[in-house]
């Protein structure tokens, strides 16, 4: 069996998987791959799999498939599997650190400091402590974010139209989550229904000041509907690790928008998760190989 690994895994998978044939991450091998291990960096899409014609598996380190196009792998019949369990608390992490950073002004303070200004009359904080959060999606990650925000004593509202009952979130329609929450973290997975539901008329629902969390997918944004509503304050910030594309294109209009923190897409990127990771793929590989009997 060969092993294609297509995007960055922990450095010890190669040797991990070397018990089940040959490991390279030499793309020029895509056609002799039977599996590609591939994380978001890598598009899989058709044109990509005619590349491919031993390609039985892809495995996507990872949570989101929006990265594979799935209906492609079915018609040439090669499975697609991901580790979904694995990145829910290095995700549900990074969404609130941003969520402090955004009211404590670490970013403004830091780079006042580096710039030899001592901000300390200018820079105003807010508490995260009973303030209301609405999470946009309470999967995994966005259960993980609850728990979190919880204990810092926030109200933890929900809106997923296909949960029916949460432990530690108060499940309402979307319309009370964006006119209550101060905070809205985005905890959805890319679909027709979500593309772009972060836009001028869900904004104009929300709260002046709100403050809005991004580490699902920037697709879920439009993008020039949310510069505008950072640049009048009717949003106070925007915490950020995803993108309309990855990297992002330097005429995104987010990347000059005042009050946003910009993260290069490292919320699965935990030393820890992509061990986790590797665990996983692991397993996979090797249930594929036994069912094949390789
Ligand atoms: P999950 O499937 O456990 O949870 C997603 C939730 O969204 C589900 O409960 C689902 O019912 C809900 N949902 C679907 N459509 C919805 C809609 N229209 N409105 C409201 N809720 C809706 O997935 P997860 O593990 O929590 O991951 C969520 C997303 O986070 C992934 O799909 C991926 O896009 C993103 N993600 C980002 C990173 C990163 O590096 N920043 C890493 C992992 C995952």
């Amino acid at each position: 069996m060969k092993i294609l690994i297509c995007d960055p895994f922990d450095p010890s998978l190669p040797g991990k998987l070397a018990r089940f044939g040959e490991v390279t991450d030499d793309p020029a091998q895509l056609a002799q791959a039977d599996v590609a291990l591939v994380r978001s960096k890598t598009v899989c899409t058709a044109d990509w799999m005619a590349g491919a014609p031993n390609l039985k598996l892809i495995i996507r380190g990872g949570v989101g498939l929006d990265n594979v196009d799935r209906a492609a792998a079915k018609e040439r019949g090669i499975e697609v599997r991901n580790t979904p369990e694995a990145s829910s608390v290095a995700v549900a992490e990074l969404a609130m650190a941003l969520m402090i950073a955004l009211p404590n002004q670490l970013i403004a303070g830091h780079n006042g400091m580096r710039e030899g200004k001592f901000l300390k009359k200018e820079l105003k904080r807010t508490e995260l402590f009973q303030k209301t959060l609405g999470l946009w999606g309470v999967g995994r990650i966005g259960t993980e974010v609850a728990r979190r925000a919880a204990a810092f004593g926030m109200t933890v509202l929900a809106y997923d139209p296909f949960v029916k009952s949460h432990e530690c979130a108060k499940l309402v329609a979307l319309d009370t989550l964006l006119a209550q929450a101060d905070y809205i973290s985005l905890h959805t997975p890319l679909t027709d229904d979500t593309r772009g539901m972060v836009n001028a008329a869900s904004l104009a629902k929300m709260k002046k000041g709100v403050r809005i969390i991004n580490t699902g997918r920037g697709k879920c944004i439009d993008e020039p509907a949310l510069a505008a509503a950072l640049a009048s304050g009717h949003v106070a910030g925007y915490g950020t690790d995803v993108w309309y594309s990855d990297p992002p294109d330097p005429a995104c209009p987010l990347l000059q928008a005042p009050n946003v923190i910009r993260l290069p897409h490292i919320g699965a990127s935990t030393k820890e998760n992509l061990l986790r990771i590797g665990v996983g793929v692991e397993a996979l590989i090797g249930e594929f190989a036994g069912r094949k009997g390789r």
